[in-house]
């Protein structure tokens, strides 16, 4: 076996780095690069430590195998330890006798049975941040450890560090999606209560002021509808909110008829045709009349998906301006496409406002109403029927959103469940 003094003491060196890249697992891994460590510097024991998320304490990561079970337990504080010193002041030691050094962790000791004589210590560092020490103790023969013991221990500890800081970010990514799971489930929770307990009084409110709107004078109806307007919209909030909640859940799901989209098509024209000429603008289809154009799908679903297209396209449209809802058949699917000459919307957005609560203007600099949640909850409802929807725009010129729809359902079911199988 080549030691240090061994003239081919750097070959075995780099030998020993490459063999331990094809450690399987990182404890696998550590253990080999302590070994080498040991060997390299001819010591009876060699031990990695690594800082735990206080910073106070030093665990051992890795250590001779038969001391392992004792070690693996064992808590070295960072004030109080040669080990803790190392990794405190970031500088490398070489320690002649433990023993006397008053620093010295003596539970080890007495632990694991070795009575350490000589030690030799470097920090693990990567990207400036403190992540352990690397140790090594009693060299064989009662020698000193020397400079050169230092500089083996230096590049062994540099190759564990870029695994250990990697280990690190990986439980920090493990536990920050855990945390956010935890928040998208009692936000889930709060939206499916809120809206719950919001529903049933809001319904009251809408019952009664529908009924007031038929008893009053013509001179209070108006605040009646006022209050039927807001109401209404309050109701759309929360089923915006509710609607995207579902799907996340797994919770919603698709009650499918074959339904006639063009007849869809005509009843949202009309349901916005005060909204759009109360801004004079024209709202308009290439179909003349309805046709024989039916799908497979859950019309409430569509609906909902089409009118909040419609509903923005009026909204973000200046007065005096177009709205064109354009319907085709393309083989197996139908396009729709609402289309405007309003503000457009800019390039940097474009990518995003299918997001939750994403919306161009800030929320509250922003002239217009909503929630961000419009084009989120179309996005959904079409996707649950297996199509697709984007957006093309052009700031200060306008938009044109697109539902592709496939007419089949159980066509694309069937498609879906052979693409997962
Ligand atoms: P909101 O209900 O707040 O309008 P949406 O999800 O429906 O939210 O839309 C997100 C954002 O996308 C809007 O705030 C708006 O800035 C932009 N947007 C949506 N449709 C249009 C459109 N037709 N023209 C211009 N901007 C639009």
């Amino acid at each position: 076996m080549a030691t240090k003094d061994s003239p081919l003491s750097l070959e075995y060196l780099l030998e020993a780095t490459r063999d331990l890249r094809n450690a399987l697992d990182l404890e696998a891994y550590l253990q080999l690069v302590a070994e080498a460590a040991s060997e390299l510097t001819d010591s009876e024991a060699s031990s990695i430590l690594v800082a735990d998320e206080s910073g106070n304490n030093l665990r051992f990561v890795a250590a001779p195998r038969i001391q392992w079970n004792v070690m693996k337990s064992l808590d070295v504080p960072v004030e109080g330890s040669i080990a803790g010193r190392v990794y405190s002041s970031g500088n490398p030691e070489i320690i002649l006798t433990a023993k006397r050094d008053k620093k010295h962790f003596k539970n080890i000791d007495s632990m694991t049975g070795v009575e350490t004589q000589s030690m030799a210590a470097v920090p693990i560092i990567f990207k400036g941040e403190k992540i352990g020490v690397f140790e090594v103790v009693n060299r064989s023969g009662g020698k000193d450890f020397s400079e050169e013991d230092v500089a083996i221990l230096e590049i062994l500890a540099a190759e564990a560090a870029v695994l250990l800081y990697n280990d690190r970010l990986e439980n920090q990514v493990v536990s920050a999606r855990e945390k956010i799971a935890k928040l998208d489930r009692m936000k889930s929770d709060f939206t499916a209560i809120a809206s719950h307990e919001l529903r049933t009084p809001l319904g009251l409110i809408l019952g009664h002021a529908t009924f007031l709107r038929e008893m009053v004078d013509p001179e209070l109806a108006e605040q009646v509808d006022t209050i039927i307007r807001a109401a209404s919209k309050l109701k759309d909030i929360i089923e915006d909110l509710s609607n995207v909640d579902n799907f996340q859940t797994g919770m919603a799901t698709l009650r499918t008829r074959i339904f006639s989209v063009s007849r869809l098509i005509f009843e949202l024209i009309d349901s916005y045709q005060a909204d759009a000429k109360s801004k004079k603008i024209t709202i308009q289809t290439n179909l003349h009349k309805p046709i024989d154009l039916s799908i497979d799908g859950d019309v409430e679903k569509i609906s909902i998906a089409l009118s909040n297209l419609i509903k923005n396209a009026i909204m973000f449209t200046n007065e005096g301006g177009h709205v064109f809802v354009q319907v085709e058949q393309v083989p197996g699917y139908v396009k729709l496409s609402v289309i405007d000459d309003g503000i457009g919307i800019p390039a940097a957005d474009l990518a995003r406002i299918f997001e939750r609560f994403y919306q161009v203007e800030s929320h509250l600099t922003r002239k217009h109403g909503g929630m961000g949640l419009g084009l989120s909850v179309s996005k959904v409802m079409v996707e649950m029927h297996g199509g697709r929807i984007w957006a093309e725009s052009v700031e200060g010129k306008g938009s044109n959103f697109t539902i592709m729809l496939p007419m089949n359902l159980a066509q694309v079911k069937a498609a879906q469940k052979v693409l997962n199988s």
